[in-house]
């Protein structure tokens, strides 16, 4: 949870697709199908979240679950936009409104080992800038640009339903 030191560090690159990675994946989709469960929200969650100091990333997206192993971004747009984002490292007990980049390209490799490169927009494009960030040690309040834009979970959802 924030303020815990370990989600400030930098997460290591996995070397081998063996058994490790194996584990890791799989403490990843439990830890997350639990949190889903209990917070009711959220859709991907970063190995160091759960201890593990390793760049790996599982994405529980509902029908297409997948897995970033050393993701790299290699381009962002110049062009933003304003989201509300929250983190299982909060509790998910409040949101903050940060910019994040539109469109970026990303490099990783999946759970067995092929190098892939893929263009995300949107709504997955900021789930892996969130996601890519844990494992360099920052966490979504760093992207803060204005105090006063922090809001319990409570009141998101209440802003949320009125639109
Ligand atoms: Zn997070």
């Amino acid at each position: 949870m924030i303020g815990n030191p370990k989600l400030r560090e930098k997460s290591s690159d996995i070397t081998e697709f063996g058994g490790e990675l194996q584990t890791i994946i799989q403490d990843l989709n439990d830890s997350l199908t639990s949190l889903q469960e209990t917070k009711k929200i959220g859709r991907a969650l970063a190995a160091p979240q759960i201890g593990h100091m390793k760049n790996v990333i599982y994405y529980g997206l509902p029908n297409n679950p997948f897995v970033m192993v050393n993701p790299k971004i290699t381009w962002k747009s110049d062009d933003k936009f304003w989201v509300w984002d929250s983190c299982f490292s909060f509790d998910v007990a409040f949101f903050v409104e940060i910019l994040r980049h539109k469109q970026i390209n990303v490099e990783y490799f999946n759970d067995k080992g092929e190098l892939i490169e893929k263009k995300f927009s949107d709504d997955l494009s900021e789930l892996v800038q969130h996601e890519t960030d844990h494992l360099h040690g920052v966490l979504a309040t760093d992207h803060l640009t204005d105090v006063k834009k922090i809001m319990l979970r409570q009141e998101w959802e209440r802003m949320m339903a009125s639109l």
